[in-house]
């Protein structure tokens, strides 16, 4: 079956020929009238040129470049891309006997657009966020089972939440290859477990170890507050880093069980330790003096551009609580992984924030994403995660 070829409009070519791995409809002059989402297509300049080949979907971005070389998209393609995103990983010594938990695969990042795939041991968790991806599921996880030396024996497919709706693809969350073996991944030597089964993303939040490591040293000695603590990262890394107590925060009940059991796989028994499903706004009202290390690391609260101003309020909202209630000689650790809000916004409604505590606030570090992921030079939005570690007096 011939591949289906999409035309740009006259000079719509630019930006790809950059490299920017998507093509969106304003820059579409023609399309085959029987082509359909998840479609394997090929794209053309005005003039007929060749400039890449990719996935089909309806939306603003039809089409996310897989390559720019005129490739089939086959298993080989698949088994190459993950091979070098695998080598990758190896090249940042993620892959050790103290670490089994990493991103595999992170999208544009790894040349992959609408694929993300964690690894916990040896089973693979892989969301698709296009239909494209979606359909390739199946030789995506074939490829990850034969993987150099990996070992993955288990390949999870997550996609119930991260596929547009529209497409009607009904995913199942499911096992394409293997089952259940363990749910026990590590971390830097700390233990967790992932329930990728209906936690939310992968099951555990990988981005956050470069930084769960860095507040290992500033714990020591310390009361800490872990804001949004999901299934407890940070709190066992303040705990083996000697803080004095560690107090975990989450809306989620389930989050809060899971952050409990956590802290017992690493520290059974340790009286350090106590966790409350509460709303962060409401316990940040009642803790007068009590922390003088505090994380904020909230879930994105701008999804979409659209949700911007509303989102920045609410980070203002949130710092200048954290700001008022820490201790004098106070650190406070604050995130934002909304993609659509750049470091400059994030800053200045952290600034906002002190402004109003009026304390003295330096920046200590400016923090983002870890190597595992990767941003690619020609796709500036592939970079989300935004932190600021801040000295409060
Ligand atoms: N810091 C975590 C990841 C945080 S994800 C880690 O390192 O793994 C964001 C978390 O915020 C989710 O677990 C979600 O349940 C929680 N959350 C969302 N709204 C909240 C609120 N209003 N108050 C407290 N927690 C909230």
């Amino acid at each position: 079956m011939a591949i289906k070829t999409i035309k740009l409009k006259k000079g719509k070519e630019d930006s790809l020929l950059r490299f920017h791995p998507w093509v969106f409809s304003g820059a579409v002059e023609s399309a085959p009238t029987d082509i359909e989402e998840g479609d394997i297509v090929k794209v053309v300049s005005n003039d007929n040129r060749f400039i890449g080949v990719g996935h089909f979907q309806i939306g603003s971005i039809v089409v996310r470049i897989l390559s720019f070389e005129d490739t089939s998209i086959d298993l080989t393609f698949f088994e190459e891309r993950l091979s070098a995103a695998y080598d990758l990983r190896k090249t940042l010594n993620l892959i050790r006997h103290d670490n089994n938990a990493f991103r595999l695969v992170h999208g544009e990042g790894d040349f992959l657009p609408g694929l993300i795939v964690d690894v916990y041991g040896n089973t693979a968790v892989v969301q698709a966020h296009s239909p494209g991806m979606h359909f390739a599921r199946n030789t995506i996880a074939q490829a990850l089972v034969g993987l150099n030396d990996a070992g993955i024996k288990n390949v999870y497919y997550k996609s119930e939440t991260t596929l547009p709706f529209k497409a009607q693809l009904d995913p199942q969350n499911d096992y394409i290859v293997g089952g259940y073996e363990t749910n026990i991944a590590i971390e830097n030597g700390l233990k967790f477990q992932v329930d990728w089964l209906k936690g939310q993303k992968t099951g555990f939040f990988v981005d956050q170890r470069d930084n769960r490591s860095l507040l290992e040293h500033y714990a020591k000695g310390r009361s800490v507050l872990n804001m949004f603590c999901y299934t407890g990262g940070f709190s066992f890394y303040a705990m083996r880093g000697g803080a004095n107590l560690v107090h975990s925060v989450d809306s989620s009940a389930k989050a809060i069980a899971l952050t409990k059991a956590n802290v017992e796989l690493n520290f059974p028994g340790d009286s350090r330790h106590e966790a409350y499903a509460e709303d962060a706004f409401k316990f940040l009202n009642t803790i007068d003096n009590k922390y003088d290390l505090i994380i904020l690391d909230p879930p994105a609260f701008a999804k979409h551009r659209s949700a911007i101003k509303n989102a920045l309020i609410g980070y203002r909202k949130l710092n200048a609580k954290a700001f008022e209630k820490i201790r004098p000689g106070g650190i406070l650790f604050t995130f934002s992984c909304s993609q659509a809000i750049n470091k400059e916004q994030f800053r200045l409604a952290v600034f906002s924030a002190a402004a109003m505590s009026k304390r003295k606030v330096r920046i200590l570090h400016q923090l983002t994403q870890p190597a595992d992921h990767p941003i690619n030079i020609y796709h500036p939005e592939g970079e989300y995660l935004k932190g600021l570690i801040l000295y409060v007096e």
